[in-house]
């Protein structure tokens, strides 16, 4: 069969974000798209990490780290970035190695594909999305979870894009300068190589923070992509894990392939105090 011409696409570089990526294959098939499901992973991923991807029909594509130098890796290590540029706001999990990310730009590579939505393992897509793949590259949504300033930023967890070898050459050779540091690796590069990103609607990226710091702007019947920034809904017991109990929730079922319940029956968050 001659593959489709759009495709989603996430990364998995290990046992962890391959659980992710499991319920978001899940929750995109139940959306009735046509579009290809691709996992790029790592070749450390243990195949067995990865048969539940297989399972779901997704298309699994082997990809190298990015060809960088050492002094970049170096400076992009987990622990040298979190003391450069530490997280304040939420925690980030053992299993994040911050110079993974950068591996997503590998998606420009896939030229089989006419337009790709890039989601990152720790979504779920919970209404059909496939009206993305008629935006332009580069559209993203904003980097919103505590405030208005948040508009000014996007977020790397759900983009388009179009592959392009010409593209993925032109963004190697901008990664890697002299002494150059990606505080939010991945994002902060694709806001700088794209400084005329489009917007999508916030819905598309929907973070799970808003659930507690800004409830005036949870809305079930709007949300398309919830994603679940800072800990991970299949951490055990992490600090937000009372706070996000319903969304935890609400991921246990499309992970252990349950009955999704209806969006308008879920709970609304609380006021704000
Ligand atoms: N990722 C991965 N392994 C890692 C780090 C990241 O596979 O060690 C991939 C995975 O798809 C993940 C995405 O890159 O969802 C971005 O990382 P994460 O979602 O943890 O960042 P956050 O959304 O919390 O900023
Ligand atoms: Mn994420």
């Amino acid at each position: 069969m001659a593959p489709a011409p759009f495709a989603f696409v996430t990364l998995v570089t290990n046992s962890d974000y391959a659980m992710g990526a499991t319920a978001l294959a899940r929750s995109i098939r139940l959306t009735g798209t046509a579009a290809d499901i691709v996992a790029l992973h790592t070749g450390g991923v243990a195949p067995d990490d990865l048969a539940p991807l297989a399972a779901l029909q997704c298309r699994l594509i082997e990809v190298e780290h990015l060809p960088l130098s050492d002094a970049f890796n170096e400076r992009h290590g987990r622990k040298n970035l979190h003391g450069a540029a530490p997280f304040t706001k939420g925690r980030k999990p053992d299993f994040h190695t911050p110079l993974d990310n950068f591996c997503k730009l590998r998606l420009w590579q896939l030229t089989e594909y006419d337009k790709v939505v890039f989601i990152d393992a720790d979504a779920l897509v919970l209404r059909n999305i496939d009206r993305l793949f008629d935006y332009p590259e580069f559209s993203a949504a904003p980097n919103v979870y505590e405030n208005l300033t948040d508009f000014h930023r996007l977020n790397s967890g759900v983009f388009v894009a179009k592959p392009s070898w010409e593209t993925f050459g032109r963004m190697l050779a901008a990664l890697d300068q002299p002494d150059v540091f990606w505080r939010r690796t991945d994002q902060t590069f694709l806001e700088t190589f794209f400084p005329d990103w489009h917007g999508l609607p916030v819905f598309m990226n929907m973070l799970q923070y808003v659930w507690f710091n800004m409830p005036a702007l949870w809305d079930w019947d709007s949300i398309a992509v919830l994603h679940y920034q800072y800990e991970k809904p299949w951490e055990a017991d992490h600090p937000k894990a009372d706070l996000l109990r319903p969304l935890i929730e609400l991921w246990r079922a499309f992970h252990e392939g349950r009955e999704i319940p209806a969006l308008s029956s879920l709970p609304k968050p609380a006021a704000p105090s």
